[in-house]
């Protein structure tokens, strides 16, 4: 049976990840998480201590950075320049960096040649904000996810305190609004639907049922292919 490529975009804990781990399983394809590549540049820019605007630094930076996704049974693992970074990534003040680096043309080229080389068997399940208008405009299906974005921060919270971490409310909520904001209304590759996306509104949707209905586009999309 042919292997297809799967866009999941949407804004910040629409439960595409969770989706996309779900339907990946279920259909035995890969799944490539791009926000934790994202991340992991804004960690690595951290780290080595760089002003994200200096972009002689952050084109140095992005010529030695080494990002993977390593697939394992128990969850993916993202490695940067070889170090289990999957805990680290998922810091708040990492989110609102990773939303910041990944504005930049440099970071997004790389980054999105990368996720091209890491799909080029099909069989993948990839999930972002730019999938389907951005890395993969020929994907073969696509999905949209929203949720309300108190939903969306209830979902985040409940997900960092689940890995041990301590936060607040109000301050993931906020969080998620800017991190809204800048992503919709950055220059390159915004946070939009594409034209031919299937809108998935989950606000309501236990995941059981998310994933029964993108596993029925799943099998209406093969009939037509
Ligand atoms: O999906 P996640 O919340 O982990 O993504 C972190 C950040 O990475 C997002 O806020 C977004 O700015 C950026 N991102 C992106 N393009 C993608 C995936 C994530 O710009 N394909």
């Amino acid at each position: 049976m042919k292997r297809i490529i799967i866009a999941i975009d949407g804004p910040a804990a629409s439960g595409k990840s969770t989706a996309a781990k779900h339907l990946a399983r279920k259909l035995r394809y890969l799944y490539l998480d791009t926000g934790a590549m994202y991340r992991a540049c804004a960690l690595a820019a951290k780290r080595s201590e760089i002003d994200i605007d200096d972009e002689d630094a952050l084109k140095v930076l992005m010529e030695n950075i080494q990002v993977t996704i390593q697939y394992s049974e128990q969850g993916n693992i993202t490695l940067l320049d070889s170090q289990d970074v999957s805990v680290a990534i998922r810091e708040p003040e990492i989110s609102l960096l990773a939303s910041a680096i990944s504005a930049k043309a440099v970071v997004r080229t790389k980054m999105v040649e990368l996720q091209r080389e890491m799909s080029k068997m099909g069989g993948v399940i990839l999930d972002g904000r730019d999938i389907g208008t951005v890395v993969f405009p020929q994907a073969e299906l696509k999905f949209f996810m929203i949720a309300p974005v108190e939903t969306r921060a209830k979902r985040r919270f409940l997900e960092l305190q689940d890995k041990g971490l301590n936060p607040i409310y109000e301050d993931v909520l906020h969080e998620m609004k800017e991190r809204d904001k800048a992503d919709s209304s950055r220059a390159l590759a915004p946070l939009v639907p594409a034209s031919d996306a299937i809108q998935i509104d989950n606000g309501q949707l236990s995941i059981e049922a998310q994933v029964a209905e993108l596993y029925r586009h799943y099998q209406k999309r093969m009939a037509e292919l």
